[in-house]
């Protein structure tokens, strides 16, 4: 059973801002989807255009879901170090282990004190500004499944969009344009409190969020197939590389192969986040079994 966190309100103005608007815009996107634009886009006009509706709606809502699901877990999900009981025997610094002036106690290899959580994250990855807590070893599972929904979320209501919006403008214009690539210009134009206006919000928010979440997905696997975090990468180091398979268990849990179908579902880690295996050890290991 995974450790929840005390306090899962941010305590920085930005990121509570931050974080509102994430939970404010995903659940008004996904009903703008099923309330407006599939039942334009399906309009009994067509032979089978009742199932399809169904059919978009329930895979809809199956991502949102996944999308929602992982959200709540990257934040409840306590990833800090405070769990762990030192065993001062095997502490070594050789392995990695390291004193934190901070927390004034011993840090287990590859975590670091962050100072806006305050504490030290086993396997820190970053400080995700949206959810405001950090991303590290118990709780990777939930932020990359979060990123992979959101993407396919977002490329799937980006689609019916493109034809919802574009069968609403009667007349093109180059604002538009304009309009969709940068929402703020809404202070240059003046405030258009049309609904075509806030279709074209929620349609530029749908492509932005696709091309980050896109580039974030990508970066997250490349770092989650080869066992680094982002600080080791930068560093140039992949001590932890064992293998794809290894790697994949280290941070999505045994059950990788089922969490992608809903987020409750467990996934045991295969340690406690403080024993690494390195690459020296696996094929130590492997020549002594030959
Ligand atoms: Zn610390
Ligand atoms: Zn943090």
């Amino acid at each position: 059973m995974l450790p929840f966190r005390d306090r899962v309100i941010p305590k920085i103005v930005s990121e509570l801002v931050a974080l509102g608007f994430v939970l404010f815009i995903i659940p008004a996107i996904y009903i703008f989807e099923l309330a407006v634009v599939l039942p334009a886009v399906y309009d009994g006009k067509k032979e089978f255009d009742t199932f399809w509706l169904y059919f978009h709606s329930a895979c809809g809502t199956f991502v949102m879901f996944n999308v929602v699901g992982n959200l709540i877990g990257v934040i409840l999900v306590d990833t800090s170090a405070k769990h762990i009981i030192v065993d001062t025997s095997k502490a070594d610094a050789s392995n990695g282990w390291h004193l934190c002036s901070v927390c004034e106690t011993i840090s287990p290899p590859r975590s670091w004190h962050c100072s806006q959580c305050n504490t030290c994250i086993l396997k820190r990855e970053h400080h995700c500004g949206f959810t405001g807590c950090c991303v590290g070893y118990n709780n990777f599972r939930f932020f990359y499944l979060f990123l992979a929904n959101l993407f396919f979320a977002t490329i799937y209501a980006t689609y019916f969009n493109h034809y919802y919006i574009w069968s609403q403008v009667i007349a093109f214009e180059w604002s538009h344009i304009i309009r969709i690539v940068m929402p703020l210009t809404i202070l240059f134009f003046g405030i258009d409190t049309s609904m075509t206006q806030l279709y074209f919000f929620y349609y530029s928010i749908t492509m932005i969020g696709c091309c980050f979440s896109g580039v974030l997905l990508y970066q997250q696997s490349y770092l989650a197939f080869f066992n680094q975090t982002s600080w080791e990468r930068n560093k140039g180091t992949n001590e932890h590389d064992c293998g794809v398979m290894h790697n994949i268990r280290d941070a999505l849990g045994h059950r990788w192969y089922l969490i992608w179908l809903c987020p409750f579902l467990q996934s045991p880690l295969p340690h406690e986040g403080i024993q690494w295996m390195t690459r020296k050890q696996i094929s130590l290991e492997g020549e002594k079994n030959k």
